[in-house]
């Protein structure tokens, strides 16, 4: 589903991104994991095209992303069909980034309806059963500063299934949560994982990764110096890197 070789992306003179290739299966979940400034936020943006790389590439289901191939070189893609591409990939942020002045209904029907032409009773139809699914049923007329934490990042998480994504991708979501809080969301999750979702998780929560991921990566530099089963990685992480900072999250 996923397939990045040789990634590399520089901000300025700093290298963030050092050729990193990586693989993810269909209805598979991995876990990137490593220190502040390891470049991972970068490389789930990349996957978006929100970054665009120096070098390399990311193909989502086939389809290299921002790029096309053409005479042997490869040329950016017009910003309507990378529009189109980045509805195929749903995000979920640390800070949720509902739109504040719209209901929990209005938010998650807003992209359907005006990327991908649904009707607003289509769209609403579909919400309710997305609200559902993440334990909101009922609260689809509800702002999202009458929500707790954990319920407006299970709104965001509706939002992002509405658009009937190939892939989601989770940039420490549960970072920003009261402790209490974190379990309902890791819950959705995790449900996601075992309805066969395909998705990237950026994440310290150990537990999760052990239990949901069938892959754990370990940036550290923008370079991947640990991949594998979680079990794997966490028993035996070969790099001392990987070792010090997983003794301090565990
Ligand atoms: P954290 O755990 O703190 O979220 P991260 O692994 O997600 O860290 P990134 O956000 O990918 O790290 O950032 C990697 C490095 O790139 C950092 O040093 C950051 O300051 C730098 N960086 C990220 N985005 C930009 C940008 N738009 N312009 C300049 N530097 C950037
Ligand atoms: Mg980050």
């Amino acid at each position: 589903m996923v397939r990045i070789r040789g990634l590399r992306k520089s901000f300025g003179a700093h290298l963030v991104l050092d050729g990193v290739d990586l693989d993810v299966g269909e209805g598979e979940v991995t876990v990137l994991l490593g220190p502040s400034g390891s470049g991972k936020s970068t490389l789930l943006r990349s996957i978006n095209h929100l970054e665009k790389p120096d070098a390399g590439f990311v193909e989502v289901g086939g389809e290299i992303i921002g790029y096309r191939h053409q005479g042997g070189k490869l040329h950016e893609l017009g910003h309507r069909t990378i529009t189109r591409q980045r509805a195929r990939v749903g995000m979920v942020f640390q800070q949720f980034n509902l739109f504040p002045h719209l209901t929990v209904l209005e938010n998650i029907t807003e992209a359907p309806v005006a990327v991908r032409g649904a009707s607003r009773k289509q769209a609403a139809a579909r919400a309710r059963e997305l609200l559902e699914r993440v334990g909101l049923a009922g609260r689809e007329g509800a702002y999202p500063r009458q929500l707790s934490g954990g319920q407006q990042q299970r709104v965001a998480i509706a939002r992002a299934l509405a658009m009937e994504p190939d892939l989601l991708l989770f940039d420490e979501p549960t970072s920003a949560l009261d402790p209490e809080l974190v379990g309902e969301v890791l819950a959705v999750m995790k449900d996601l994982a075992l309805s066969g979702m395909t998705m990237i998780v950026v994440t310290h929560e150990i537990g999760f990764a052990r239990e949901v991921a069938d892959t754990m990566v370990f940036l550290d530099g923008g370079r991947i110096i640990e991949s594998g089963p979680p079990a794997e990685v966490l028993a035996n992480p070969s790099h001392e890197r990987a070792r010090a900072f997983l003794s301090a999250v565990l």
